[in-house]
């Protein structure tokens, strides 16, 4: 009987692509049997690299973060960061009370006067259906924290459910409560439009500071220029979306290597960088006395189970690696490598441009862009390094001459 494509083994569908023996063969070496389970129509594997930011004290405690990136001179630029947060005492870390997700029922063409009504008679009902839709985050301490309808439009209502779904990001979670919930408005079903998590999670934004000697920067000149830079991170879209981006960087680079959904805390961090009306940069630096101060807060939606994670041991190995148990800790953990991503960032554009120590990191790639073995590598990158023009032609002749 013919198979549909999505009921093929990974080889057949490999097979039914006619590629050469050669490229098949190299998908098929980075094969793994239990990440086929995982996603649709697999075929083989993306590996990312993964690196060590080596130590960042984060709510007084030391931690090693591992960070899958494909971007070099990430995880450099990290680490020093981190070391010169680490010489002002570290990152210190502020959670809200219980962190918790937000799903959403959506009502269109209805009055947010009735809703608003309806809402608030039902709201024992609310709390008895989310516990017997999944009365095993109950067990854990979890649960339905709190509903409010919120008027969107005049003719538009979201009514929102908090939930707190302990070390699990939730939104399978918040899904299943929701589904549930929704037959309880059953006298508003032709105004229902659907049922889902938000990832704008403002029911846990966390804060991370730190501060460095002025010194550790550059001096006061750099500092200066340090924090104007970050001050046209709130004045200026271009810059800030820049900015974010490095932060990101970082944030992104721990998401993944624990195997949490990196798109989600985007998508959470970037909506709230545009919480005052106006998109600006998520971190605010200050100079007060002999330091800079620095302050980051952002929703971040991330988990120490479910999901990929319990299903990826690497995810697993990388939690364990830190030493984070728990999902507020990683929390704290991943904001902590963003806050010193940022400053490193900013504190190479204070101090003459990042291009000089970015470059030298991506002499690497571009050694092994031109072929160059792995014994070649490092010889390439010290010429490259010495060279003042450098592109792919001239890397390839450097090359050529070294093999003579
Ligand atoms: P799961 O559906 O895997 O739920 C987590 C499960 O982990 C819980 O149901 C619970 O099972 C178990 N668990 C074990 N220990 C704990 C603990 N200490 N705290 C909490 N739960 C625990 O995953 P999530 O609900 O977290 O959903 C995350 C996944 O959803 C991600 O893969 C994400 O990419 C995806 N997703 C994201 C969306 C979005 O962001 N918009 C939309 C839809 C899906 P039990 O208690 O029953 O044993």
């Amino acid at each position: 009987m013919h198979k549909k494509f999505y009921e093929l083994t990974p080889d057949e569908r490999l097979a039914s692509l006619k590629l050469t023996p050669a490229a098949q063969q190299a998908w098929q070496h980075e094969q793994s049997t239990l990440n086929a389970q995982i996603i649709e129509n697999y075929i083989s594997d993306f590996r990312v690299p993964t690196g060590l930011l080596h130590d960042i004290v984060v709510a007084g405690q030391r931690v090693t973060v591992p960070m899958a990136t494909e971007e070099p001179s990430v995880i450099a630029a990290a680490n020093h960061g981190a070391k010169m947060l680490n010489a002002g005492g570290g990152v210190t870390v502020t959670l809200p009370e219980r962190t918790a997700l937000i799903g959403q029922l959506l009502f269109s063409d209805v009055s947010a006067a009735a809703i608003e009504k309806f809402v608030t008679a039902q709201q024992t009902v609310f709390f008895s259906v989310a516990k017997q839709a999944k009365p095993s985050i109950y067990r854990r301490g979890g649960g339905l924290l709190f509903v409010v309808a919120r008027t969107v439009s005049e003719t538009m209502v979201s009514v929102d459910f908090t939930i707190d779904t302990k070390d699990a990001m939730g939104a399978n979670i918040v899904n299943t409560i929701l589904e549930a919930e929704q037959a309880v408005f059953s006298d508003f079903q032709t105004h229902f439009v659907g049922a889902i998590l938000s990832n704008y999670a403002t029911a846990q934004c966390v804060t991370v500071t730190g501060q460095v000697p002025i010194s550790l920067v550059g001096g006061p000149v750099v500092a200066k220029r340090l924090v104007q830079l970050n001050q046209f991170g709130h004045a200026d879209i271009y810059r800030a979306t820049t900015e974010n981006k490095g932060l990101f960087n970082g944030i992104g680079a721990v998401t993944l290597a624990t195997g949490n959904d990196w798109r989600a805390v985007e998508a959470a961090g970037h909506a709230f960088a545009s919480h005052t009306g106006r998109y600006q940069s998520l971190t605010t630096w200050r100079i007060a006395g002999d330091f800079i101060e620095g302050r980051l807060t952002m929703p971040i939606t991330v988990g120490t189970v479910g999901g990929a994670i319990s299903a990826m041991p690497q995810a697993q190995r990388a939690l364990a690696l830190m030493g984070v148990a728990h999902a507020d800790a990683l929390r704290g953990v991943i904001l902590a490598v963003g806050l010193a991503q940022n400053l490193a960032a900013l504190k190479a554009i204070a101090n003459g441009g990042i291009q000089k120590g970015h470059m030298k990191m991506q002499y690497r790639a571009l050694a092994i862009q031109v072929g160059a073995t792995a014994d070649e590598i490092t010889d390439l990158v010290r010429q490259l390094a010495a060279t003042t023009t450098v592109d792919a032609d001239v890397a390839r002749n450097l090359l050529l001459e070294m093999r003579k």
